[in-house]
């Protein structure tokens, strides 16, 4: 029977694909035969088969009785002839009931596979909507426990609201035989809302009446939330869209078109997405053309290098405004190497590079004068530097500001700086860069002008405009400034070298009087070789630069010490060691040499402290004094207080004066002398014999002591006459009560003569180098003697060397 009946199928299938049309009366004709040809009738069926086959044996025995005049057969044949018509009759009543049994029972059960078969939740329902069966997937998708909960159930109650409506309105064209559909959301039996996608079908009897609906719904609720939650994205991404700069895009791997591009492309460029598709080069378009290089440069590198890039353009907007983008690119690489596309991200970033801007201006400018500031000026100065066009720089820095300063007060002087920036603008081209470097040093970079005579005129002018205008509301003040020039690239290739040079210029400037200009170039550098220094005095205060070493006087024939000169040195951070006849005049000039000797006398002290602490109680100091110094009201003061200060008995310290610093002002320094020595201490005049008019201060100042300059020292070995004279200064001093040292004594020679003539100490290299006051220390106790290392054949019973090495000073 299988090979048989998949004979027929394969035959019927054959027969389909010649008449399509015909497909499903074949194929339920096939089926039903199968059906049939299986199916036994059942007892009714039976029953009525014996009943037709006795009612028509016994028609067919009457019928021949009723013949039985014109047809003569025996009774027995007529009662087999009526068996045999009963028996065909039975029969054929027989099948016709099997095969309407086995169509009716094929008909259920192709019903039935059919609805289990479905993936829907499929439901037959009668005309009033009532389940008339559900489907075992229906059930579960309902989560009904099985299809018989639900028999009989409301359709039309599980809608509620408007899917109520719709329903009914769908179940109600169903019913006048009009197949419709709808969407809703109804609960399970568990209560668990889901949405549908139902499929209302009528069901037609033979006369076209619609006897049922069948109801298929797709059970939609996953796709559904997965679209309300891809809608619930859109609407977020339109929103964001619509509030921020911002554009999305999926470019061609070769930026020709574009595969997608945001709503956002018409706030950030202006251009609807349409227009991008259209013509994918609309938004270069708007890009300004000093950018468009930079930007086809990265768009190139993206491309060929197949990495992430990023530019930064302005575009000019079709409503003329130009505002900043940022676009970012990043290549998709697909599995074979290949960028299939670029995606990115353009942004508005106008408000982020207005405050960059901002930012730049505040950092950028000088808050005193809306001027630029010193680091706005490095930068232009690098640009200027990188562009290698020359350019001229002038350091203006104003004169004597600090006493404006002081006597204006501080708000006049905001005032007057401020002025001043407006004068410098005024007096220079208007091309002039113009920045305030602060304090009272202003710098201007000038490219129109870029030779000496040109930038002369230029500094002639600016000193001109700051001469003419006095300072209204500043009592008529007017001010002057120097200025210092250097020109790119002569004096320097990058800020460092030009600023110093300039600064050195203006430092020249200065110091040939003020209120001019100079060069920078050697002679500046020179000019201003010393003012450097000044300039550096009170940091070298502040962090020790300076320091004491000591040269002992010793007595000429024991060569026991007497005493010990202290000696300023300057360890200078860049210069090195400076050596006092280098630094002192310059002091001298600046006033500086003030603050310093109140230093050295302070340290002297204090070293002679030490040392008569550790017993050298017979040990004096002699400290030089600057002819400033001593026409200062203070100096009595100063050495007093430092005597005080370090317990020294006034008569330990000697101060030694030069000629020139008596000269200088005689009047207040004999006031001065006259009170240190009413305090006890002792006067030495330095260098003596190297000024005018020198045996007049010993009668006007009556020293105690007097130094032989080292000049007369150098020559009393092989020149009788000055010999002579030092032996008369020696003689004379002595008559006048006064002691005499001679310094530089460097021979041996020249200390047998002084010893000869009666020097009452010596002093010079001989003996001792300076040295830092360590290496003359020797024993710390009561009775303990400093001394050098003495370098000479001339022993002495008493001389000691220091316990450690000195530390000496090179030969002047
Ligand atoms: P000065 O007071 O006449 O000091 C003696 C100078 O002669 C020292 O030079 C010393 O090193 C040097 N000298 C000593 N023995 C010899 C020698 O045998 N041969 C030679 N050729 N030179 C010798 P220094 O230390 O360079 O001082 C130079 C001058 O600087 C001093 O002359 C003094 O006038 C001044 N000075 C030094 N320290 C101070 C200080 O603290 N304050 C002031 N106002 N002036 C100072
Ligand atoms: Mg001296
Ligand atoms: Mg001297």
């Amino acid at each position: 029977m299988p090979t048989s009946l998949s004979l027929k199928w394969r035959r019927a299938l054959r027969r389909q694909a010649a008449d399509p049309s015909q497909q499903d009366q074949h194929f339920l004709a096939l089926l039903l035969g199968a059906w049939s040809s299986r199916r036994p009738v059942g007892l009714t069926g039976f029953a009525i088969s014996v009943a037709t086959g006795i009612g028509a044996g016994t028609a067919s025995v009457a019928l021949q009785m009723a013949l039985r005049g014109s047809v003569s057969a025996p009774f027995s044949t007529q009662v087999a002839i009526g068996a045999t018509v009963g028996a065909i009759a039975m029969i054929a009543t027989r099948r016709r009931f099997a095969a309407q049994q086995a169509r009716h029972a094929a008909a259920m059960a192709l019903a039935s596979s059919f609805l289990d078969a479905s993936r829907d939740c499929v439901k037959l329902l009668d005309l009033q909507g009532q389940m008339l069966r559900i489907n075992d997937y229906g059930a579960t998708l309902m989560e009904a426990s099985s299809p018989v909960q639900l028999a009989g159930a409301d359709w039309l109650g599980f809608w509620k609201g408007g899917d109520r409506d719709a329903a009914t309105t769908a179940f109600r064209n169903a019913l006048n035989g009009t197949p419709a559909s709808f969407r809703g959301t109804c609960t399970t039996t568990a209560g668990q809302p889901k949405w549908w996608d139902s499929q209302l079908i009528p069901v037609k009897d033979h006369g076209g009446k619609v006897v049922a609906v069948v109801c298929a719904s797709l059970d939609i609720t996953n796709q559904t939330q997965l679209l309300q939650q891809l809608r619930a994205k859109s609407e977020l991404m339109s929103e964001m869209e619509a509030h921020v700069q911002l554009v999305f895009f999926s470019y061609s791997a070769n930026f020709e078109y574009f595969h997608y591009i945001t709503a956002g492309s018409s706030n950030v460029f202006g251009l609807e997405p349409e227009e991008f598709m259209r013509n994918p080069n609309s938004w270069r378009e708007l890009v300004v053309p000093e950018d468009r290089a930079a930007l086809q440069a990265e768009m190139t590198r993206i491309m060929t290098e197949s990495t992430e890039g990023r530019a930064q353009y302005r575009i000019r907007k079709a409503d003329g405004s130009v505002r900043w983008v940022r676009s970012t690119g990043y290549p998709v690489i697909g599995d074979n190497g290949d960028v299939l596309r670029i995606v990115g991200i353009t942004e508005d970033v106008t408000a982020e590079q207005e405050r960059i801007a901002e930012l730049d201006r505040l950092a950028y400018t000088d808050s005193l004068t809306g001027l630029a500031n010193r680091a706005a000026l490095l930068r232009e100065i690098e640009s200027r530097c990188a562009a290698s066009k020359p350019f001229g720089l002038m350091f203006v820095d104003l004169d004597r500001f600090k006493v404006l300063n002081d006597t204006l007060g501080h708000l006049a002087a905001d005032h007057l700086l401020r002025h001043v920036g407006g004068i410098i603008r005024r007096s220079l081209p208007d091309d002039a860069y113009i920045a305030r470097l602060g304090g009272d040093e202003f710098a201007v970079l000038i490219g129109s002008v870029v030779d000496q005579p040109g930038l002369e005129a230029q500094a002639k002018a600016l000193l001109g405009g700051l001469s003419e205008n006095r300072l209204e509301g500043l009592a008529g003040a007017f001010i002057t400034a120097s200025i210092g020039i250097s020109i790119y690239p002569e004096h320097g290739s990058g800020h460092d070298a030009l600023l110093s040079s300039a600064d050195v210029a203006m430092y020249a400037a200065k110091k040939t009087g003020r209120n001019g200009y100079q060069f920078a170039g050697k002679e500046a550098a020179r000019t201003i070789g010393d003012f450097e220094l000044e300039r550096d005095v009170p940091e070298a205060l502040a962090t020790n630069q300076f320091f004491l070493h000591f040269q002992t006087i010793h007595e000429p024939h024991s060569l026991a010490v007497h005493g010990a000169e202290a000696l300023i040195r300057w360890q200078h951070p860049r210069r090195g060691r400076i050596s006092p006849g280098d630094f002192i005049p310059l002091l001298e000039e600046t006033g500086f040499v003030e603050d310093v000797g109140v230093w050295v006398l302070d340290n002297a002290l204090r070293q002679l402290a030490a040392w008569r602490q550790a017993g050298a109680m017979n040990l004096g100091v002699s400290v030089n004094v600057s002819a400033r110094q001593l026409g200062s009201e203070q100096i009595v003061q100063q050495v007093d207080r430092a005597l005080k200060r370090h317990g020294i008995p006034p008569g330990k310290l000697e101060i030694e004066l030069t000629e020139t610093a008596l000269m200088k002002n005689p009047k207040q320094a004999r006031t001065s002398i006259v009170e240190l020595k009413r305090l006890g201490a002792r006067i030495a005049i330095d260098d003596f014999g190297t000024g005018y008019s020198s045996l007049m201060y010993l009668a006007d100042f009556e020293p105690h002591t007097l130094k032989i300059d080292r000049h007369f020292t150098s020559k009393i070995e092989h020149d009788p006459t000055t010999q002579t004279i030092v032996e008369g200064i020696i003689d004379l001093a002595h008559k006048l009560g006064i002691q005499v040292i001679a310094e530089g004594v460097e021979q041996t020679a020249q200390l047998d003569i002084l010893r000869r003539v009666n020097c009452d100490y010596v002093q010079g290299y001989l003996l001792s180098r300076p040295q830092a006051p360590e290496g003359l220390m020797t024993r710390a106790q009561p009775g303990a003697r400093i001394g050098p290392r003495v370098r000479t054949g001339a022993a002495s019973p008493r001389r000691s060397a220091p316990d450690c090495g000195p530390t000496t000073d090179r030969p002047n």
